[in-house]
């Protein structure tokens, strides 16, 4: 058996949500089989994966003021029970501790849904002055909601293992709008460098997060055609301030509300990575993220085993100084060694036989491209690191080609009808709410946000009433 079998994927083409179950757990990213529905187990590989994601954001974090903080994974009723108000139906999706040992407890605990609560009643002691802020804090924890729809594997779940959530303090609202602007070039750096196409949008006012004054989304598009959310940045003025009660003395003694403001990201992130740089070997990684950059593999022939073996560790000790490498010398046949590391992505495969030792070569082959290329033993860091920026520019040209033929712009509701589903869908807005409900409710899908006063100078008119339009609305299917 050459190994193709066990590494088979159900075509993405054919049935895009089996294929991504497939991928995650033939590549080991996950393990599916947890007893809690909506709750999965990151295996090693996936747990590497995720960390490398997750370090580029931390980066992104640390580069911008923003320090890292861990508040407890437990939240009592009556510090959460004041975002009860903002947020409808919110209490009917948390998990609640409600028993220490035999005993009934006085008040019920909640499992982490969200960090606002918990950050604002202890804030008040951190803020006191305008001296206290600006105030940059974020946490990578795991929050729990109770997911009443159909659960999915990194993209609808009970329990986001990688909850990145940014919040901030500010003076006045000015403050907090520019940390609105800063959050959305954080995250439009961190998808850049993952690869993953991108358009970022203001939400309608009726569809505001609730509490907030404003906030923004950035959206991607699946295989599937849905649009799947894979951010948001908040901007609350002053208006959860005031709920908690959070002031702080300005410089002439005066008491006033904070204005604060905040941003999340999840292993979504790496769900849309996944999805749309994936095939029907697997998954595609971009150099930069994943566990292994370079996988060795000896093809060995009779009488040369040791030449090529001690060939293989040359090359790997070389490479290993730069890049991340593994050298696979297990018993496995070179067939089954190539389906497993195509599976998880690996951006390049070396091989190494007979004619290799003989010519001082390296045949090499791409993940990204499936190309295969023969190179001299000779430079090999600088050649390889060549190919690698090759694989980074391809694959990013990949993914805007993929974004350009997935979304589509129409100037009609029929043009909306005709493409949703299939794809994410913009058109012109004046920006008046009637306009938008009405295409709302003519389409049946929710305006999933729009690109604010992009189309004023374009001429282009509402799609609705035919008025000057000012903003390029987007629609479509979505997670
Ligand atoms: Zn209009």
């Amino acid at each position: 058996m050459s190994g193709r079998e066990a590494f088979e994927l159900t075509p993405k083409e054919e049935n895009f949500s089996r294929w991504f179950d497939e991928v995650l757990f033939k590549a080991e990213i996950l393990d599916e089989k947890y007893p809690i529905k909506g709750m999965y187990i990151w295996l090693p590989f996936g747990y590497e994966l995720i960390e490398n994601v997750m370090d580029i954001m931390e980066r992104l974090m640390r580069d911008t003021g923003h320090k890292r903080v861990y508040f407890p994974g437990v939240v009592p009723e009556r510090v959460l029970g004041r975002e009860f108000k903002f947020i409808k139906g919110f209490e009917d999706s948390i998990y609640w501790i409600t028993k220490l040992g035999r005993q009934n407890i006085e008040e019920k605990l909640a499992l982490r849904p969200t960090s606002e609560a918990i950050m604002y009643e202890v804030l008040n002691r951190w803020i006191t002055s305008y001296k206290d802020l600006p105030l940059r804090i974020y946490q990578i924890v795991p929050v729990y909601r109770y997911e009443t729809k159909a659960t999915r594997p990194m993209l609808r779940v009970r329990e986001i293992a990688f909850f990145k959530e940014g919040h901030t303090f500010h003076a006045t609202y000015e403050d907090a709008v520019k940390q609105v602007e800063l959050g959305i070039r954080i995250y439009k750096k961190f998808y850049d460098e993952l690869l993953v196409p991108y358009v970022i949008v203001k939400t309608t006012p009726w569809d505001t997060f609730p509490g907030a004054k404003y906030n923004y989304d950035i959206l991607t598009i699946m295989p599937d055609g849905k649009a799947l959310e894979l951010g948001s940045v908040i901007n609350f003025g002053d208006l959860f301030a005031k709920a908690y009660s959070l002031e702080y003395m300005d410089k002439n003694g005066e008491k006033k509300h904070v204005n604060t403001t905040s941003f999340g990201i999840s292993e979504r992130s790496l769900a849309a990575l996944v999805s749309i740089h994936g095939d029907n070997r697997g998954l595609k990684l971009p150099p930069k993220l994943a566990p292994i950059q370079i996988v060795i593999i000896p093809i060995v022939s009779k009488g040369y085993e040791e030449k090529i073996n001690e060939y293989c560790r040359e090359v790997s000790d070389t490479l290993s100084k730069e890049f991340r490498v593994f050298l696979d010398d297990s018993e496995d046949r070179p067939g089954y060694k190539f389906y497993k590391w195509e599976m998880k992505g690996v951006p390049i495969r070396i091989e190494i036989g007979k004619k290799e030792y003989k010519e001082r070569t390296l045949t090499i082959s791409r993940r990204d491209s499936m190309e295969r290329v023969k190179i001299s033993a000779d430079d090999i860091v600088e050649s390889l690191s060549s190919i690698f920026r090759d694989i980074e520019d391809s694959m990013r040209s990949q993914a805007e080609d993929y974004f350009n033929k997935r979304t589509v712009h129409v100037t009609s509701i029929e043009g909306i009808k005709k493409n949703i589903g299939d794809k994410m869908i913009s058109f012109a807005w004046c920006g008046l709410d009637e306009c938008g409900h009405e295409v709302e409710e003519k389409v049946g899908y929710s305006i999933l946000g729009y690109e604010e006063n992009t189309l004023v100078d374009s001429g282009e008119k509402c799609i609705i009433c035919g008025r000057k339009a000012k903003h390029k609305a987007w629609i479509g299917r979505s997670y």
